[in-house]
């Protein structure tokens, strides 16, 4: 391709972001998408990485991949780390390289949000967030690993701190973490252990407001409460977290004791708008206008999570649906200008609704007038969320292990994947403890 093309750099590979360089696919123009991951993720499906049903790979497909026909699209791997509007060019940190200017004709930044712990940034030790595939292996580690050590603990005190689990965050992403934790400990680990009851565990979800599903209708939040509850999940509301450490978590003045603690509470947007030193709203994402450019620079928009835009007086919720069809709308804006045709109407976000789901075979959904819950709301859920999966490959692998777990309880992905696990195994042999050559002691 020509030198003379305009170059249109995409910042991000997540749903935003591939929608506009899919957008651009027949753009006489050079796509340049950067993303510090080699792939792209179905965020909605992280839950069930972190709870054992899905694999990794289940949920993520490289980039590369994904554009391997759109012969105008360069993937780049890296970290971009700032933006000057004045050069026109963006900032990447790769392997092997830090700060590489690339330069733009065009830029689109979907650079998602990452967790907020409100102000209390020395939470995310002892409670990670899932927002990566990353995060989703360690909690998944963390869970499993509470179960074998409990398994192998003599004190009953600890037993208990083991086998309590505490979510802090009941928004969609809590509630299917606490769902489906519930299914995972009274069907699938029921039977595996000898010296504990997996059944006995805790799950305990956690929230200041006074409803799970905040953004659902008060009659959906119910109903999910409930199930949630009918699973066994202790469902504390209007309480606060006041601290998080080692030992777990203080609500309202009140301990509780537990190893395993996960935020799936706040977010915050990525660095963008400090990049561009662009105004932002109160959450920190980039004020862009009706046509989802940020203002005085007609060449560059924001779409997704990191982009603040108020509809009929309401901001844009950070789901994927608004982040795709911005997308979409800022890839055929950029190839019309590019074929010299005149910009189309101000963006406006097609609502078809929220779903969430509640263990094995129940969910919520909320579109327009129409609000279900229970199976049929599951089996749309279902058909939705395979639908948008990155690739047929995936569609087909998930929905076999779906079909699979709910024959058989059992599931797909139950390994504990700690590199450095060798070099703290000990192990006791008629109930001393020994240490083992590679580590330190231990009781068991
Ligand atoms: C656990 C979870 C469950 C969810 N469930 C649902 C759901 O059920 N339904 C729904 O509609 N929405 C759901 N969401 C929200 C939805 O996933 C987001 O709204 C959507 O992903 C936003 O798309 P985006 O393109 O703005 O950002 P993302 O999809 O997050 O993509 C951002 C991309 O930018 C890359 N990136 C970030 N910073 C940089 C950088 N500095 N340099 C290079 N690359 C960078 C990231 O690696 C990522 O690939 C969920 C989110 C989470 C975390």
């Amino acid at each position: 391709m020509p030198n003379s093309v305009p170059r249109v750099v995409v910042v991000g590979g997540g749903f935003g972001g591939l929608a506009a360089a899919r957008a651009l696919r027949k753009t006489n123009a050079r796509v340049i998408l950067v993303d510090r991951e080699n792939h792209h993720l179905f965020q909605p499906l992280l839950y069930q990485v972190a709870t054992s049903e899905l694999g990794p790979a289940q949920i993520g497909s490289p980039i590369r991949g994904i554009l391997r026909n759109q012969r105008n699209a360069t993937v780049i791997l890296g970290e971009v780390t700032g933006a000057d509007s004045d050069r026109r060019c963006v900032f990447v940190d790769s392997a092997d390289r830090e700060g590489a200017a690339v330069k733009y004709d065009y830029l689109i930044l979907a650079t998602g949000v990452r967790h907020s712990y409100f102000g209390h940034g020395e939470f995310e030790r002892f409670a990670p967030g899932l927002k990566s595939l990353a995060d989703a292996v360690l909690i998944r580690n963390r869970i499993l690993q509470a179960f074998e050590q409990a398994e192998a603990e003599e004190d009953p005190d600890r037993h208990r701190e083991l086998l309590t689990f505490v979510l802090v965050g009941a928004g969609p992403t809590g509630v299917e973490m606490a769902g489906a934790m519930a299914v995972l400990v009274r069907n699938t680990l029921r039977s595996d252990f000898r010296r504990i009851d997996p059944t006995s565990a805790r799950i305990i979800l956690i929230d200041l407001v006074d409803r799970v599903l905040g953004t659902f209708s008060r009659n959906l939040s119910a109903a999910a409460k409930d199930r949630l509850e009918k699973l066994g999940v202790e469902v504390r509301l209007g309480r606060g977290v006041d601290q998080i450490d080692a030992d777990g978590v203080i609500v309202a003045g009140e301990r509780i004791a537990s190893k395993t603690v996960i935020w799936t509470a706040g977010v915050a947007p990525s660095p963008a708008g400090k990049w561009l030193k662009a105004e932002t709203d109160r959450a920190g994402r980039v004020r862009v206008q009706p046509d989802l450019t940020v203002p005085g620079h007609p060449e560059i928009f924001v779409v997704g999570d990191t982009a603040s835009l108020d509809q009929d007086g309401h901001p844009l919720p950070g789901v994927a649906q608004v982040a795709m069809q911005q997308g979409r709308y800022a890839g055929t804006q950029i190839h019309r200008r590019i074929g010299g045709k005149p910009a189309s109407r101000p963006f406006r976000y097609f609502d078809k609704g929220n779903m969430a789901v509640v263990g094995k075979g129940f969910a919520v959904l909320q579109s327009g007038r129409v609000r279900i819950s229970g199976f049929l709301a599951w089996l749309a859920w279902a058909a939705v969320h395979l639908e948008f999966l990155g690739n047929s490959n995936l569609r087909v692998s998930v929905f076999v292990q779906w079909v699979w777990t709910s024959l058989t309880g059992q599931r797909g992905s139950r390994l504990i994947v700690n590199h450095h696990a060798s070099a703290k195994t000990s192990m006791t042999i008629c109930g001393s403890t020994e240490r083992h050559p590679s580590g330190p002691r231990r009781s068991v």
